[in-house]
């Protein structure tokens, strides 16, 4: 057993044995429980469940600017996520930038400090393993965290329909979408179904790579970028894999009979129906997420882990300064307080930390 695994098995252990009791039975949704967290858990990373349904552990966050991005939506605190993830999205970014004609990429939601499910905009998203990524490039300018927070959301459709708008759509937006979709480590890419008929119509590389770009309802001004389980993570559970073939066929087909506005009935006079049974609303508590996240929502932060280390009270500036930093910033405070992860390395000891340290062009 190497020590690192070893290590990771001495913490499950030690978090399932203390700690798990806190949570486990909580009847809330876990939407409330993970989307009150800040701060992600200290531990080996891990996307633990599936897609829509599971946690991250030792989460990591993309700086809110880098050379080649800028991260939308500061005050979701949605920029975390699993280093292969953080990595990838950075390395697009270069690519786009390098490859694509496209300046730099203006990132959305990633995951929340602890994955887990949100209170509002997302099924998936949940193991840190997935990004939505604008179909707007960077622009030159460093943009304030108010307009971040307000960016508006540029379709590529022409209005009112479901067909992508030659007006609109460039080279470079079919180039970046096809980038990201030929990294190996990329599951699928979720697009709207009137983009992935521009690209079956356009695209002229091979059907491999456009096979994993899916057509999704939504999609018309991002891109969601879905990567694999890491190699080796046991608690991941894979997608099965897309169709092989292009998906320019039926698939899309069925998509736009599905979004097709239908005629408006006519108004008929119908004996009014009685009211049926209320429906009990649905959603997931922690037993329907793996075991494994009750230990990631109870376990103890980077921070204060880190506080407890170099004898620092755990309520010393230390911890209220790195506490501010990720919180969302206002514009005026952003310099000083929204750092990245990176700033606090002198904090967290190396090695033990899953911080994405050597950038650019780190190797997954
Ligand atoms: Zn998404």
């Amino acid at each position: 057993m190497s020590s690192s695994i070893f290590r990771l098995a001495v913490v499950a252990l030690s978090l399932l044995t203390t700690t798990v009791s806190a949570f486990a039975d909580d009847p809330k949704p876990a939407k409330q429980l993970f989307g009150a967290v800040k701060l992600p858990s200290r531990s080996e990373p891990e996307s633990l469940g599936f897609y829509a349904k599971g946690c991250l552990a030792g989460g990591v966050a993309i700086p809110s600017d880098g050379p080649t991005w800028q991260v939308l939506h500061p005050t979701r605190n949605r920029r975390w996520g699993n280093p292969r993830m953080i990595a990838l999205v950075e390395k697009l970014s270069r690519d786009a930038r390098a490859k694509d004609g496209w300046n730099g990429l203006l990132i959305g939601d990633i995951s929340q400090p602890r994955g887990g499910p949100m209170l509002n905009g997302h099924a998936s998203h949940q193991i840190g393993l997935d990004a939505d990524i604008w179909l707007t490039p960077m622009p030159d300018r460093r943009l304030t965290y108010a307009e971040r927070d307000n960016f508006p959301e540029n379709s590529v459709l022409r209005k009112g329909t479901l067909y992508v708008d030659p007006n609109k759509w460039t080279r470079a937006h079919a180039d970046v979408i096809m980038q990201a979709a030929s990294y190996p480590e990329v599951e699928r890419i979720f697009v709207h179904p009137g983009i992935k008929k521009k690209l079956c119509e356009t695209w002229k590389g091979d059907v491999a790579t456009l096979s994993k770009v899916r057509p999704m309802y939504g999609h018309h001004y991002h891109f969601h970028i879905r990567i694999k389980c890491p190699p080796g993570s046991v608690g991941c559970t894979p997608q099965v894999a897309p169709p092989t073939d292009s998906g320019c066929g039926k698939p899309l087909a069925d998509w736009f009979a599905k979004l097709k506005p239908r005629p408006v009935p006519k108004y008929v006079n119908k004996p009014v129906k009685k009211p049926t049974k209320p429906v009990k609303p649905t959603y997931l508590t922690l037993r329907s997420l793996p075991n494994a996240c009750t230990a990631v929502l109870n376990s103890k932060s980077v921070t204060s882990m880190a506080a407890a280390e170099y004898g620092v009270p755990a309520n010393d500036d230390v911890a209220a300064v790195t506490e501010t930093a990720f919180a969302a910033p206002s514009d005026a405070a952003a310099t000083v307080a929204f750092r990245s992860i990176e700033d606090f390395s002198d904090l967290l000891p190396r090695g033990e930390v899953p911080v994405p340290l050597e950038r650019p062009g780190e190797q997954w």
